[in-house]
């Protein structure tokens, strides 16, 4: 038999290589997060840049690392946006911390999966532990179970399978849905303001988009209990059958507060389960004035929120929690022979509780993060950042023709630009102009929504680099842009259409 190959020219590292090679990423990270803010934040790249950049085909023989991390830099840099910048403040505006960070390394080093407790213990036992310190930090009781997840859309869809799982009499599991005449069509409730996950999961769960209910909204844009409590009583009389309601703590457009304690007594009353989806407002609570968001959560049967929109941790770590740990066993619990372990281990295996085999150490960085910040730390980072939100709020209900358009009642800012005479589909095109405008300076990076069919501008601050300036100068650009797209208007011969046109026949 041939002697094995020494490691390198297998095309792995030597632990000296390693070691220079670790020290150089390493240097290079810091070197990048100290300097982030001199990289455009929103990616310049136009669509086929990175691929067309690198060669299309893989390489014959072994490479440095230190000429990959050059390539890197040239090739793969350009095309990235950046998330982590303290300017980005689109979507829910992220950002992976130091300490989430260095332990991403320490999960790709152990490389463990933590499909049964005993293909690693500790990947087990620090998700029990760190999700339960997590469960202290918001103010919940000890009643709740919980598992990590890499998304909110998943932990919703495990959440509405463990709903249906909680009618046992109807075999569904076992079953199935279809050919079934005898069974209602499964119905689940939540707000017009709701995030497309929830849609999705029904979807992926065969219950059908149309027995999605989107319910009416308030004038702040909350779910109304009187039109849930209407649309369940309505499909009772037709013989459907309620099976879940999804509120949210922070909606996706305007982080609305569903009115939970009303939402929990009609599901109490009618029996149907309720899944909290907290994945942004959610972890406002760790912020001990801020706790009341959470409110009336523990009445419900499972909740998620995300450590990795507003808790610092790397992306992805999504934390599912269930009151009813045994509806979801029951959903998912399948072991076959090959994974089948003896009687004596009376522990968690976290394969029975969801879909996927394989699971990450994901625990560790969450662990990393809430040590080395404490309590007290991460409520200050997120208490500063309403802080920032409810400034610049003031900024915009301070400037005639710059309108809000919902309450702040955590980190984010809706509103829009206004000004008289217009009508609404001008105001709609002002205000698209305007985002493109801050978006292509590179110093910060917004979104958008439609509010009752309108455009509306989307200011979230959630990066744990962002200071007051950055708001400030957010607010500048918005500002500027908006008397730049004006002076367009007053002069439509100066748009860029025909400015660019004005050029190419010059
Ligand atoms: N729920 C809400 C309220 C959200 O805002 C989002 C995403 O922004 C999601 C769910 C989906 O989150 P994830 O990307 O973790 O699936």
């Amino acid at each position: 038999m041939a002697e094995p190959a020494p490691a390198r020219a297998l095309g792995d590292l030597s632990p000296s290589e390693f070691a220079a090679a670790g020290h150089a990423l390493i240097d290079w990270i810091a070197r990048y997060l100290d300097e982030i803010d001199r990289y455009p934040v929103l990616s310049r790249a136009a669509p086929g840049d990175v691929r067309a950049a690198l060669p299309a085909a893989p390489p014959d023989g072994p490479g440095s690392f230190a000429g990959l991390l050059q390539e890197f830099e040239r090739s793969i840099l350009p095309g990235v946006t950046h998330w982590n910048h303290p300017g980005f403040f689109a979507y829910f505006a992220i950002s992976g911390s130091a300490p989430g960070i260095l332990a991403e390394l320490l999960t790709a080093a152990l490389n463990v999966n933590g499909m049964l407790w005993r293909t690693s213990p500790a990947a087990t036992e620090l998700e029990q532990l760190v999700l339960d310190w997590l469960r202290q930090l918001l103010g919940l009781q000890s009643a709740w179970s919980g598992i990590i997840c890499d998304t909110a859309s998943i932990a919703t869809m495990l959440a509405l399978a463990a709903a249906r799982e909680a009618h046992p009499g109807l075999a569904i599991r076992q079953r199935g849905l279809a050919g079934r005449p005898e069974i209602p069509p499964l119905r689940v409730y939540t707000s017009g303001q709701a995030h497309s996950s929830v849609d999705k999961a029904a979807i992926a769960l065969g219950l059908g988009h149309d027995n999605v209910v989107h319910v009416d909204v308030d004038d702040a844009w909350r779910l109304r209990p009187d039109a849930l409590a209407e649309a369940i009583a309505r499909d009772r009389a037709s013989g459907l059958l309620p099976t879940a309601v999804v509120a949210t703590v922070g909606t996706t457009g305007t982080s609305s507060i569903d009115p939970v304690p009303a939402i929990a007594e009609i599901c109490e009353r009618e029996k149907v389960w309720l899944h909290v989806d907290g994945s942004y407002g959610g972890i406002a609570a760790v912020v001990p004035e801020l706790r009341p968001v959470l409110a009336g959560v523990d009445r419900a049967d499972s909740l998620v929120v995300n450590p990795h929109k507003w808790l610092f941790t790397p992306i992805d770590c999504s934390a599912f929690y269930c009151r009813r740990p045994d509806a979801l066993r029951r959903a998912f619990a399948l072991v076959p022979d090959y994974l089948a372990t003896t009687p004596a281990d009376d522990v968690v295996n976290y394969m029975d509780y969801g879909v996927q085999l394989g699971r990450r150490f994901r625990a560790l960085k969450l662990w990393a993060v809430i040590r080395v910040f404490g309590a007290t730390g991460l409520a200050a980072r997120i208490r500063y950042h309403c802080e920032l939100a409810r400034e610049l709020a003031r900024w915009i209900d301070q400037t005639p023709e710059w309108h809000r358009v919902a309450p702040v009642p955590f980190s984010l800012v809706c509103f829009r630009y206004a000004p008289p005479g217009l009508e609404p589909a001008e105001v709609d095109a002002c205000n698209a102009a305007i985002l493109e405008r801050v978006n292509a300076s590179g110093r910060a990076y917004l979104s958008h929504t439609k509010l009752a069919n309108r455009y509306v501008l989307r200011l979230a601050i959630g990066n744990i680099r962002t200071e007051r300036r950055h708001v400030q100068e957010a607010w500048d650009l918005l500002r500027t842009a908006a008397a730049a797209v004006a002076a367009e208007r007053r002069s439509p011969d100066q748009t860029p259409a025909t400015r660019r046109s004005a050029r190419s026949s010059a």
